[in-house]
């Protein structure tokens, strides 16, 4: 899941960049209102973390800008403290969630995976598919109760495959939505992680969820 902060105290953007890849985001920093505009607007993001104090173009601008042109993902704004006003204008504005500074980073990650999990229209923290479990909180996986151990990259595929469950994804969206775009990742990559995460959850005797649709992507589904 790849994850826009727009923050012009550089600190704490680096703080909570570094904290969201460790659970394995991929992250992109703006600075300033009129960078994290151009990002909202051309980048494949999952969520943003929206301050609303900012150099250049304030958050609420940009907030009802993007509003505007349609793009619904997911804004969780930060807030300064007491700043009731925003909280409201905020909501009104088109924001899904918001914290007030200073926050725990603990709920930052919680209120973001549950503002991403609404958008993959599941309520609950487990993700299900057939007899698979997927835990967005802790990342463990089970087929059958079995628990699955999967590495960084290939849970982060799962996961993005879960969320997409029943729509196919294409190649290129899994690689602009879970492998940074300095990791040297192609697409042929991407099969490759397919085709380790099928020897670990599609394996006999288990009911094949991975499917392959020919010039167009992956799907996760029943059959
Ligand atoms: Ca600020």
């Amino acid at each position: 899941m790849r994850v826009l902060i727009v923050e012009d105290e550089k600190d704490l953007a680096n703080i909570i960049k570094m904290g969201l890849e460790e659970e394995g985001y991929i992250v992109d920093i703006a600075n300033d209102g009129e960078e994290g505009l151009y990002m909202a607007e051309n980048y494949p993001l999952d969520a943003i973390l929206l301050d609303i104090m900012l150099p250049v173009m304030d958050g609420l601008t940009l907030l009802s800008t993007i509003r505007k042109k349609g793009i619904k993902t997911p804004v969780l704004l930060l807030t300064a403290r007491d700043a009731l006003m925003d909280k409201i204008e905020g909501l009104d504005t088109g924001a899904d969630d918001y914290m007030t500074k200073p926050f725990e980073f603990t709920e930052l990650v919680a209120r973001l995976r549950s503002l991403i999990r609404r958008v993959g229209d599941a309520r609950e923290a487990v993700l299900r598919i057939a007899d698979m479990e997927i835990n967005t909180a802790s990342h463990e996986v089970t087929r059958g109760g079995e628990p699955i151990k999967l590495s960084a990259r290939e849970y982060a595929l799962l996961e993005y495959l879960a969320y997409n469950k029943g729509t196919v994804v294409s190649r290129t969206e899994i690689v602009e939505h879970i492998y940074h775009e300095d990791a040297e990742m192609d697409s042929n990559v991407v099969d490759v992680y397919i085709n380790y995460l099928r020897k670990k959850i599609d394996k006999e005797p288990w009911t094949k969820l991975i499917h392959t649709i020919r010039g167009a992507g992956y799907i996760l589904k029943e059959e």
